[in-house]
C-alpha cells in the first residue's frame, strides 16, 4: 500500500455515477471509509445507508453520508461526480460545461480550504474541461487533480476488439485518446492483441478484413454513452468500474498506465490543455505522461479534440467561472 494517511475515499454527488461507484468501490475492499456528500442530502442519506448495510459481505469499511467542506477533511481522494448528467441521446457531454463548471469549481474551492493534500479525481462531464478548471481554480500540480478521461471509452474499445477478434479482453491493449466526447480517437498505432501489434495480429488470424471494420468500431465507441442513455437513460456501472481501477491504481502505487485526463505542458506539442493520454497513475495521482509514438495521423487527431476543448474553455470565459 502506499503511504498514505487514510485510506478514505470522499464521493461528491450521489446520483447514477456516485451510487455506482460506491456500490463497486465498497465491494473492491481498496477503502477503509467512504464518504458520500451530495446537495441531496437525503440521497446521500438513503445510498450510504444501503450501502452499509451489505457490511457483512465485504471486507470492513465504513460508509457514511456527510456534508462538504469538514467531509473532505483526511480524504486520501476526493472522486467528484456532482453535476448535472446528459437529459438524452441527443444531448453532447460539452453542453452541460457552463452548469457543472460552476459546481465542480465551488466543490474543489471546498477541498481546497480544508484538505490541500487530496487527490481530486473528476468524473462529471465535460470531463475534460472541468479537471482543467479545477487545476486552473487550485493550482495544484498537475499529477494530483485528475479527470477519468478515456479510461471507459479504452475500457469500451477494449472489449469490442475483443469480442471481434474472439480474445479476453485482457489480452487486448488499446487506447482511445483525447477529449472524453465526440472528438475522441482511436489510437490503432498502439493497438495490441495478444502481444502482437495489431496488424501483426490480423496477417496471422486472417479471419476477416479488418481494416474495414476499424470506422465502425471506433463509432461504437464514441456512440456507447448516446446508445446507453437512450436504453436506460444514463450511465453508471461502466463508469463506476473505471473509477475503481483508477482509485486502486492511486491507494496501492500500482503505476498503472490509463489514459486518463492529464494537464499537458509540452507533451505531444500541445499546452494548457487538459485530455485523456496515456499515464502512469500511483500514489501521487499522475506520476507520469507517456508520450506514446503515434502516427502523424493520430498526432493531428489529438491537436484537433485540443482545439475543440480550448474553443469551449474559451466560451466559459478567461479559462475559469
Ligand atoms: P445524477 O443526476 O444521477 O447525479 C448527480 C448528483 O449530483 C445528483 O444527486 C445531484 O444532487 C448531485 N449534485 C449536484 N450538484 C451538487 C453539488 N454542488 N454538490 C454535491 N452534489 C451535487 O447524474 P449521474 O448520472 O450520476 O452523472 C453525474 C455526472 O457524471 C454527469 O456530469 C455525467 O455526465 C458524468 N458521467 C461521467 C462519465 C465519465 O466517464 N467520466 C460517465 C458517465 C457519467
Amino acid at each position: 500500500m502506499a503511504n498514505f494517511k487514510s485510506r478514505k475515499v470522499v464521493i461528491v454527488g450521489a446520483g447514477a455515477v456516485g451510487s455506482g461507484f460506491a456500490f463497486a468501490l465498497a465491494q473492491s475492499g481498496i477503502a477503509e471509509e467512504i464518504a458520500l456528500v451530495d446537495v441531496n442530502t437525503d440521497l446521500a442519506k438513503g445510498q450510504a445507508l444501503d450501502l452499509a448495510h451489505g457490511a457483512p459481505f465485504y471486507r470492513p469499511v465504513n460508509i457514511h453520508a456527510d456534508t462538504g467542506p469538514g467531509a473532505y477533511r483526511n480524504a486520501a481522494i476526493v472522486v467528484v461526480t456532482a453535476g448535472k448528467a446528459q437529459a438524452g441521446p441527443d444531448q453532447s457531454r460539452l453542453e452541460l460545461m457552463q452548469i457543472n463548471a460552476k459546481i465542480v469549481t465551488s466543490i474543489v474551492s471546498d477541498i481546497q480550504s480544508v484538505n490541500p493534500e487530496a487527490i481530486v479525481l473528476i468524473a462529471t462531464n465535460p470531463v475534460d474541461i472541468l479537471t482543467h478548471v479545477a487545476r486552473l481554480r487550485t493550482n495544484w500540480p498537475r499529477g494530483r487533480i485528475l479527470g477519468s478521461g478515456t479510461v471507459l471509452d479504452s475500457a469500451r474499445f477494449r472489449w469490442l476488439l475483443a469480442e471481434h477478434c474472439g480474445i479476453s479482453p485482457q489480452n487486448v491493449h488499446a487506447s482511445i485518446l483525447g477529449e472524453h466526447g465526440d472528438s475522441e480517437f482511436a489510437a490503432w498505432s498502439l493497438v495490441h492483441v495478444g502481444g502482437l501489434p495489431m496488424d501483426d495480429y490480423c496477417s496471422v488470424c486472417r479471419k476477416c478484413d479488418f481494416i474495414h471494420r476499424r470506422p465502425q468500431i471506433l463509432e461504437q465507441v464514441r456512440r456507447s454513452a448516446y446508445h446507453i442513455i437512450g436504453y436506460k437513460g444514463s450511465t453508471s456501472f461502466g463508469v463506476a468500474m473505471a473509477l475503481v481501477q483508477i482509485v486502486r491504481a492511486i491507494l496501492r502505487n500500482e503505476r498503472r498506465v490509463m489514459t486518463v485526463s492529464a494537464s499537458l505542458e509540452g507533451e505531444y506539442g500541445l499546452k494548457n490543455i487538459t485530455l485523456g493520454v496515456p499515464c502512469v497513475v500511483g500514489a501521487g495521482g499522475i506520476e507520469a505522461i507517456i508520450e506514446a509514438r503515434l502516427v502523424p495521423e493520430e498526432v493531428q487527431q489529438l491537436a484537433h479534440s485540443a482545439q475543440i476543448l480550448k474553443e469551449n474553455i474559451e466560451k466559459l470565459g478567461q479559462g475559469t467561472p
